[in-house]
């Protein structure tokens, strides 16, 4: 293929993922995928480390695109910010957060409060097999996860249990 013609890494990924997002969608709502909500709820600030997960910030940028949550500010500030998401579907509530300079990364991370839908997807495994993958100035261990094609990243995403 020529090199102009290659789709870029974030065209790709945002392609996978709103095919990932589809496929939710058409089963109800993305909260009954145990390895969507393990993706969306990384957070370097709980490993100790300053991270961003491409897949992470892609999957949130399309949830409010997709206007699957309604959303509700708890806190915000020049430097942080954060929302309590509740799903339109079923009713789970989720936290959303967002930080940047104080943390020294501009990253964002949605973690289950409530989850109130039925796991329908497969269960979350660890090395995460991803596409985009993490970027940032203390990334995670190469035992967290692991390079995948945009297909089998959009696969892990929407396997059934
Ligand atoms: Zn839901």
């Amino acid at each position: 293929m020529p090199e102009q013609n290659k789709p870029s890494p974030t065209r790709e990924l945002f392609a996978a993922l709103e095919g990932v997002i589809e496929t939710y969608t058409a089963r109800g709502c993305p909260c009954g995928f145990p390895r969507f909500l393990q993706i969306v709820s990384i957070d370097c600030m709980d490993m100790n480390a300053l991270f961003a997960c491409r897949e992470t910030e892609g999957l949130i940028k399309l949830l409010r695109e997709h206007d699957l949550y309604d959303t509700q500010i708890i806190e915000a500030d020049f430097q942080t910010e954060t929302e309590y998401w509740t799903c339109r579907t079923c009713g789970s509530r989720l936290l959303w957060g967002w930080s940047d300079a104080v943390k020294k990364i501009d990253r964002q991370y949605l973690k289950p409060v409530v989850i109130q839908a039925s796991p329908l997807g497969a269960d979350p495994a660890v090395p995460i097999p991803l596409f985009g993958g993490f970027y940032g100035e203390k990334l995670p261990s190469s035992r967290f996860w692991l390079q995948v094609s945009s297909a089998e990243m959009a696969q892990y995403l929407t396997q059934l249990r």
